[in-house]
């Protein structure tokens, strides 16, 4: 799919703009503080409906505004779309052709994107929420009963948690109402699990393809999906996961209610990624991270078109600078003539010189 034109009016420090996008490399140059991270911003924002960096969208409109709007033509083979999403003090409004969705989880999917950004290297070096975000993120865009089935979850478990504090301060005393929001939070975090280790099953085969041919055949490699309610031993169905979650929760209950909080489940577990057997956070180089990384994010290339049937877009924040030349000249191989993209940097170097054919280039001085 192509994003071939973008509308943005009072989003970060673009005023009005109207911008009309090539279909393989588009290349956004400027100094610092223009407006570069804020034009990948707007797109990932008019795809997701939430920006990467904050989760406070009053950021995102303009200085001394009440509202920002976003537009955006898409270009699929089942046709095309306009997207739109309106921000404002108040919330947010979606639409598709210019009728809104009640739900964004029916929005989120249509506009397909992947992020890159200096960041993301600490897919693997950083905090299990980050790999959960990362996730999420991705698995939701191209499953919406995936997304649907999380934002249930996060009610259930903000719930039980609730209760869980009332058990804990004696406000409340009685288990039964705990019971049913356990059984509510196994089921639903069951099916997310499942989802998860499928999901994580195809992305791990394509990665690993990538990830020989970045490292010329000698590393191998492999994920680990990490439960908190270990399930290693369990053939993968729903039912069996959700009974292990509640086995465990049974055994965990008096604890939960003395922290006053939920402490297995999805919200909780890992995936770690390990390189020939060894565990690439606690043993990699910082080059075996990086590597990682970018093979994980390269193979969610693969995964959103076997899935969608289209490529994602793939959004590129100044990563080049982060990656050595190798490393450069192979994400820019994997995208030729595939992938749409946006790039953002503050100069073209050689490599990129060479690899990117054709780029449309857009200077980016304050946020025009
Ligand atoms: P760098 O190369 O340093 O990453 P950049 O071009 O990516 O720079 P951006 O992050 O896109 O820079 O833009 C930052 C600029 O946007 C800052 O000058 C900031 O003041 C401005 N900005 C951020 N949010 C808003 C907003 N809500 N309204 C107006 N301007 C904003
Ligand atoms: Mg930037």
């Amino acid at each position: 799919m192509r994003l071939s034109n973008l509308k943005l009016k009072n989003f970060r420090n673009y005023h009005e703009t109207k911008l009309e996008f090539s279909p393989n490399i588009n290349v956004l140059i400027g100094e610092n503080a223009q407006g570069k991270t804020n034009l990948l911003e707007s797109i990932y924002v008019l795809a997701m409906t939430k920006s990467h960096r904050t989760t406070n969208d009053r950021e995102l409109i303009e200085f001394s505004e009440k509202s920002a709007f976003l537009e955006g033509i898409v270009e699929k083979k089942t046709g095309n779309l306009r997207l739109s999403l309106s921000l404002s003090k108040k919330g947010k409004t979606a639409r598709v052709n210019s009728l809104e969705t009640p739900r964004l989880s029916q929005y989120i999917g249509k506009l397909n994107v992947i992020l890159f950004s200096p960041e993301d290297l600490s897919l693997v070096k950083g905090s299990p929420a980050v790999r959960r975000r990362f996730i999420d993120m991705e698995f939701g865009q191209i499953d919406a009963v995936y997304l649907y089935e999380l934002t249930r979850y996060r009610t259930i478990l903000r719930d039980r948690n609730v209760y869980l504090k009332q058990l804990q301060t004696k406000q409340s005393t009685d288990r039964v109402y705990l019971e049913v929001l356990t059984e509510q939070l196994a089921k639903s975090g069951a099916k997310i699990i499942l989802k998860r280790l499928e999901f994580l099953e195809e992305l791990e085969n394509y990665a690993k393809i990538l990830h020989a041919d970045i490292t010329q055949q000698k590393e191998n490699l492999t994920f680990k999906y990490k439960c908190t309610a270990s399930i290693d031993d369990l053939e993968m169905n729903q039912d069996a996961i959700e009974i292990r979650l509640k086995e465990t929760f049974e055994t965990i209950v008096d604890k939960e209610i003395f922290q006053g909080t939920t402490l297995i489940g999805p919200h909780r577990d890992d995936v770690s990624f390990k390189v020939n057997g060894k565990n690439v956070q606690t043993y990699g180089s910082q080059g075996q991270q990086r590597t990682t990384a970018l093979a994980v994010k390269l193979a969610e290339i693969d995964l959103m078109r076997a899935k969608t049937g289209e490529y994602p877009v793939l959004l590129l924040d100044d990563v080049l600078s982060e990656l050595d030349g190798e490393r450069q000249t192979h994400l820019l191989k994997a995208i030729q003539d595939k992938v749409q993209t946006f790039l953002t940097t503050p100069g073209l170097n050689d490599i990129a010189r060479q690899l990117i054919k054709q780029p449309r280039l857009f200077r980016i001085n304050a946020g025009k």
